[in-house]
């Protein structure tokens, strides 16, 4: 078992931060480059949500840990803002709250379909977290 454990403000030049982290913190477990490819893109959308929606009127932090233990890697990205008040709809394709801000709403859609496993827990003006879970092709013992 490995982690890591890291808290940053949540502010959009943290995104390429956070998938440069993930990706050197994976490196050992030498992943393909699809399979980091997936990954960086998942904690990419995580991280953008929490800087995009989670700080409407103020600023925040946002919490990125991710473990793995021989192929299997866990990522969490959590923040301490506003919330979602219905996490089934915020889950469904193109559904976005900032559809006039060039949003797609495809970002909850794109974490599922890039990691094995996605969750989602949230309670109004508590914040986000989202877990995600990707197995890797080779294991490493
Ligand atoms: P895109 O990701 O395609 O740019 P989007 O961010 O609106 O658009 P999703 O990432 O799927 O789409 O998120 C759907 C909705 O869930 C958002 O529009 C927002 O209302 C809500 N949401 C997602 N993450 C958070 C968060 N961390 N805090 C508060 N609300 C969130
Ligand atoms: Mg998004």
């Amino acid at each position: 078992m490995n982690k890591v454990f890291v808290r940053f403000s949540a502010l959009s030049e943290n995104e390429s931060f956070a998938r440069t982290l993930i990706a050197g913190f994976l490196l050992p477990l030498n992943p393909s480059l699809d399979e980091l490819s997936d990954i960086k893109t998942a904690v990419s959308e995580a991280v953008t949500n929490s800087v995009v929606h989670a700080y409407p009127n103020t600023t925040g932090d946002v919490e990125l840990s991710c473990w793995y233990d021989k192929n299997e890697v866990h990522i969490i990205v959590k923040d301490y803002g506003v919330g979602i008040s219905n996490i089934k709809l915020a889950l469904e394709p193109f559904y976005s709250t900032k559809k006039n801000e060039e949003r797609s709403g495809m970002g909850f859609t794109v974490m599922g379909s890039f990691m094995d496993e996605l969750k989602v827990d949230s309670n109004i003006n508590q914040g986000v977290m989202v877990h995600m879970v990707k197995k890797l092709a080779e294991i490493k013992e």
